[in-house]
């Protein structure tokens, strides 16, 4: 099982145990950064749960469940009225809802509902898929919680977000998180020649620039890209050893520009890439564990200059940062206090382990 998919082979081992005692959670959060692959996996188990000739190793991938779990009915004209349903696979069991605009609805929660309470028309169990949770709203999630508490045995609803602090508590705490990690450049090279995605040499240089996402490594956009790590690796440099304030400030001044306030997630994405490979680097990881291997040897240095604990602790004051965002608070003010935060010497007492 997970065979056919990239990287995170600790969740791979974690959900096969899972899968093989028989308990599947109805409920499951899947947590990481864009692009590394959250959905295969959750398309995956559904194949687990629904494959007609499965083997030892798991789902068989060529039966006919497999191959129509793998087709979801994403409308290619992005029509807003059918992205407002769920979005069927050719299975009639595993289906995918998705934020029609801004906000997942109540309707597509109550959709869910409905549809999870009936037994499966054709496989062993009914899978749901609920893409960028994050947007669920406060009425979308507390449509949803009444599935959430209770869902039939035979049917399961998997969460997918990049940002997990800003789901209700209530909402994270019904479900099982899984955690998962940026991939190596290793890793992503491997997989976009195993798919044919690139020729080697691009495949080579899309890896080692695509800070731990298979997504990133495929956008087209790769300048853009190392334009905005080298800005937030001046970021990182700034706040090691010796924080200089001055740089901080002028680089939040930075992020904050109009021309770049579409790339202002993307930015923060970046820079906690950075810090998580200074962070490991500090307490003896190998270059071949980076995500952005290629700057081993300016990280290595700054490995050298930071405290791990308070490193850790920068992942997550930024994570605090972005729930805050959600309540409309000045972006700039807030920049300019979170890099301040990271810089002032005093530990924060959560712990954190990226
Ligand atoms: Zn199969």
């Amino acid at each position: 099982m997970f065979e056919r998919i990239a990287g995170n082979e600790r969740v791979k081992e974690v959900l096969r145990r899972i899968i093989d005692a028989g308990r599947l959670p109805g409920a499951l959060l899947f947590v990481g950064e864009e692009g590394i692959g959250k959905k295969l996996f959750a398309l995956e188990l559904a194949k687990a749960l629904n494959c007609r000739t499965p083997t030892a190793a798991g789902p068989c991938g060529n039966c006919s469940a497999c191959t129509r779990i793998s087709k979801v009915n994403v409308p290619e004209d992005g029509d807003t009225e059918e992205l407002k349903q769920i979005l069927w696979t050719d299975h009639p069991d595993v289906g995918m809802v998705v934020a029609p605009k801004r906000v997942l609805l109540v309707t597509q929660m109550r959709q869910i509902e409905r549809e999870a309470n009936f037994r499966p028309f054709e496989g062993k169990a009914r899978v749901f898929l609920i893409d960028e949770a994050e947007k669920l709203n406060d009425p979308s999630a507390n449509a949803l919680l009444k599935v959430l508490e209770e869902p039939p045995p035979t049917s399961h609803i998997i969460l997918i977000t990049s940002r997990p602090a800003m789901l209700l508590e209530t909402i994270r705490s019904r479900c099982q998180m899984i955690r998962f990690s940026p991939l190596t450049p290793a890793e992503i090279e491997q997989h976009l020649m195993q798919n044919n995605l690139a020729d080697r040499a691009s495949a080579a240089l899309r890896a080692r620039v695509a800070a731990g996402s298979i997504g990133r490594a495929l956008s087209s956009d790769l300048e853009t890209f190392v334009e905005q790590r080298t800005a937030m690796l001046a970021v990182l440099k700034a706040l090691a050893g010796n924080p200089n304030e001055a740089q901080l400030l002028r680089s939040s001044e930075q992020l904050n520009e109009a021309q770049y306030k579409e790339e202002f997630e993307a930015r923060l994405d970046v820079l906690e890439t950075l810090i998580r490979d200074a962070w490991m680097l500090s307490v003896g990881a190998s270059r071949d564990q980076l995500v952005n291997e290629d700057l081993f040897s300016e990280l290595e240095k700054i490995s050298g200059q930071i405290d791990p604990d308070r490193a850790a602790s920068w992942i997550l004051q930024i994570e605090d940062m972005r729930e805050q965002l959600i309540v409309n608070i000045n972006r700039r003010i807030a920049t300019d206090a979170l890099f301040v935060a990271m810089a002032s010497p005093v530990a924060p007492p959560r712990k954190y382990l990226p």
